[in-house]
């Protein structure tokens, strides 16, 4: 992450609160340069860290962070140690990233009481982000009172899919009752990254067809026709769908009963099997992409299954998304492991030369970070690599507040 020497006038703080954790940005909203980043983690625990980079350098502080509070109020103290306290420096807004914003929130939203206690109320949903994600809103509004609180969700950009792609094959008085359909993820990133893949082919995105793989930690990939969704591969809750780095991603619903009657597992139980114990890590024992490729190079057997699980189910997502689609202009891969791994974008997309899918062997190795072409010149579809920034696009959304 570069920083900049810029002030701070101008800037957005995005704050993304999570249960024990506050990663911060104070970012520009028009070019991305960021004054500053970090990260405050175990808030809560006898030994909480601040690591805060800026401008001239990082600085890392261990000690108790008691409460979200605590954790924020430091935060506030080392950016007014680059200037002027926030509010007088000019800061614009602060965006906050919310996970979960059901069938109430479709869009940016202007921060107040009534949706901090929405989205309070929408834990339910989603029980491990969201109440993070209320009182960090809560207690940055305190602390920051005189400048727009901006709520990004990251449902929002899913919200419009059709129904035919929403709604789960449920028996429906109990859907409709517990608002259950699928609402899908990592829309801030999905919409950010597939606008920026148009841009960078210098083409109009109402006329594309584009499906993008957001391969991270946490994995989904979108189908994407003309800017709107139709399709997304993570559901109800991001458990869906890809395989990732602790998830199962799609499973067979009956294993759940299965463990309960033939294991005695109870839900909680199985719920932490599903999403903490499973997926790469289940399958390998490690859950981060590299440590994996390591293993894999050792001649670890249970690392290759791992590897041809993930990419098998990855093959079968592009797969259903260009049928989808009827045909397909653009592939996206984002997020760590898609910016990074030359291996799982060439696995991905191997042998559909008679798709019009071909990457160059030699685009996709050349090493690099920023937005790039790795198909072929005589590749139909172009696949592209763009970096995600999801503070940028959470910025940019708080700014129109300001
Ligand atoms: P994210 O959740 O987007 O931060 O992505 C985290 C994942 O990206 C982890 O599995 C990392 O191992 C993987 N990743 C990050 N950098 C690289 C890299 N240079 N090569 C392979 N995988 C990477």
């Amino acid at each position: 992450m570069s920083t900049s020497t810029s002030s701070t006038a101008g800037a957005v703080l995005v704050l993304n609160s999570g249960s024990s954790s506050i990663k911060f940005q104070l970012i520009h909203p028009e070019t991305g340069e960021a004054v500053a980043h970090g990260l405050i983690e175990r808030i809560g625990e006898p030994e909480g860290r601040i690591i805060f980079h800026h401008t001239t350098g990082t600085e890392e502080r261990v000690g108790e962070i008691p409460d979200h509070r605590a954790g924020l109020r430091a935060v506030l103290d080392m950016l007014e140690t680059l200037g002027r306290p926030l509010q007088e420096a000019g800061v614009a807004a602060v965006g906050h990233r919310v996970v979960h914003g059901g069938t109430v929130f479709h869009e940016p939203t202007l921060v107040d009481d009534d949706v901090v206690k929405t989205v309070a109320e929408l834990s339910i949903l989603a029980p491990l982000h969201n109440p993070a994600n209320a009182i960090g809103m809560e207690v940055a509004r305190e602390e920051l009172p005189d400048i727009p609180h901006v709520a990004v969700f990251d449902t929002a950009f899913f919200y419009s899919l059709p129904p035919a792609a929403a709604t789960y094959a449920l028996e429906r008085t109990i859907a409709r009752e517990h608002d259950i359909r699928r609402y899908g993820f990592h829309g801030t990133s999905h919409e950010f990254v597939s606008q920026r893949a148009a841009a960078f082919a210098g083409r109009d995105q109402a006329d594309l067809n584009q499906v993008v793989l957001h391969l991270g930690n946490g994995a989904s990939a979108s189908a994407i026709e003309g800017g709107r969704p139709i399709d997304t591969s993570m559901g109800l809750t991001p458990l869906e769908g890809l395989v990732m780095g602790t998830r199962t991603g799609d499973i067979d619903p009956g294993v759940v009963m299965h463990l309960n009657r033939v294991a005695g597992m109870k839900v909680d139980a199985i719920d932490d099997l599903l999403n903490r114990r499973s997926g790469l890590r289940g399958l390998s024992g490690v859950n981060d992409f590299r440590a994996l490729l390591s293993l894999i190079e050792e001649g670890d057997e249970d690392a290759k299954i791992a590897y041809d699980v993930y990419v098998h189910r990855l093959r079968k997502y592009i797969g259903a998304y260009v049928f989808e689609l009827g045909g397909v202009d653009q592939i996206v891969f984002t997020a760590g492991v898609g910016e990074n791994n030359v291996d799982v974008r060439r696995d991905a997309l191997a042998g559909l030369e008679r798709l019009g899918i071909v990457v160059d062997p030699e685009r996709n190795a050349a090493p690099g970070k920023g937005e790039r072409r790795i198909s072929a010149d005589d590749s139909d579809v172009e696949v592209l690599v763009i970096p995600t920034n999801e503070e940028l696009a959470i910025a940019r959304a708080a700014a129109k507040f300001a």
